[in-house]
């Protein structure tokens, strides 16, 4: 009988021991390597156990009570201490990832408009504002809406194929203006029209500092009794408009086939202010679009009544707007895509 209670003794005590231990293990494997130390298969609990065979029979089933309270005691100390290790890895990890939501947003990384884009939209915005529409056409064209129907005389030198893109074998070539957008808004709608048309014109340039596509704003406006007056007035709204109520402007006869009579519209240089240099190539005055009344033989190839109607169209090339505004000295830094000047106008 004192066998088995000194071997009962024993396993309490050894149970309490696992227990101490396991309350200072530093980690999860050091907490296993403690409990497999007791309760491995050469563990402290099965050494002590090896007294089983000494035993008489009749006391066995007390041992083994004994051995398994042992038992129990430690993998209980074991189970909530690893459970108590998996809660602290947890909470650490939320602590760690934790999001502050009051961060500000990373921007992703996007580029403003290209300043072309820019200045044409601007240009849409101050006709639309003064009740234009915005209308559009291919940039594959017949010769009869980039040329004929526009009043071009066989032998134009527009019409020249030094100058134009021909395509193949074909009645196509690339709209060399946006003119034909006018023939066709007139053949689709009765006046009174009131129309610009924006969009990607090209021409064959053999010089290298001249880009073969670039981009035009033109502008129609047809309905009864419009006069040169209102061309002026149109445009000069515009000028305010883009270039300030300080800019002084001037109109200049010229000629184009579909307009009679043309003009072609300045601004005092604005970078020298009138003074002369060499952007301006010193009169003082730039250039910036052509204009004039629509030809009554234009009128009649669309079908529109010329001892009824009148109107007038005028047009621009955006690149050179978007130089003027914001005084770029070489029009072509606008087609690359160096971004670090392309962001000074964002
Ligand atoms: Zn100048």
């Amino acid at each position: 009988m004192d066998d088995i209670e000194s071997l009962e003794r024993d396993l309490a005590a050894l149970a309490a021991e696992a227990q101490d231990a396991l309350a200072s293990a530093a980690d999860r494997e050091d907490a296993i390597q403690i409990k497999n130390r007791y309760l491995g298969r050469n563990g402290q609990v099965a050494a002590l156990m090896r007294v089983l065979r000494d035993l008489p029979n009749e006391a066995r089933p007390r041992a083994g009570q004994a051995s398994n309270a042992c038992k129990r005691a430690i993998e209980a100390t074991f189970s909530s201490l690893m459970e108590r290790i998996a809660a602290d890895e947890l909470a650490r990890r939320i602590e760690a990832e934790r999001l502050d939501i009051s961060l500000p947003a990373r921007r992703p990384h996007t580029l403003e408009p290209n300043p072309l884009r820019a200045v044409e939209q601007d240009l849409i915005d101050i006709f639309a504002a003064a009740g234009f529409e915005v209308a559009s056409g291919p940039e594959v064209e017949r010769d009869f809406y980039n040329f004929e129907a526009l009043n071009f005389p066989p032998d134009h030198p527009a019409r020249d194929m030094q100058d134009t893109f021909v395509l193949e074998g074909e009645d196509l070539l690339m709209r060399t203006h946006t003119s034909p957008v006018q023939i066709r808004t007139m053949l689709a709608y009765e006046p009174p029209i009131r129309v610009i048309s924006p969009g990607r014109v090209y021409r064959v340039d053999e010089d290298p500092t001249h880009s073969p596509v670039f981009h035009q704003v033109e502008g129609l406006l047809i309905d009864e009794g419009v006069t040169f007056a209102d061309l002026k007035g149109t445009l000069r709204y515009f000028i305010d408009a883009c270039f300030g109520l300080q800019a002084r402007a001037r109109f200049r006869p010229s000629y184009f086939p579909f307009t009679e009579p043309s003009a072609e519209v300045d601004i005092g240089c604005i970078f020298c202010d009138g003074d002369g240099c060499s952007v301006c190539s010193h009169t003082g005055w730039l250039e910036i679009m052509g204009c004039g009344m629509v030809d009554p033989n234009v009128l009649e190839h669309v079908g529109i009544d010329p001892d009824r109607f009148s109107g007038f169209a005028f047009g621009m090339g955006v690149e050179r707007i978007a130089m003027l505004r914001h005084r770029v000295p070489d029009i072509r830094l606008m087609f690359g895509n160096d971004l670090r000047f392309l962001r000074q106008f964002s």
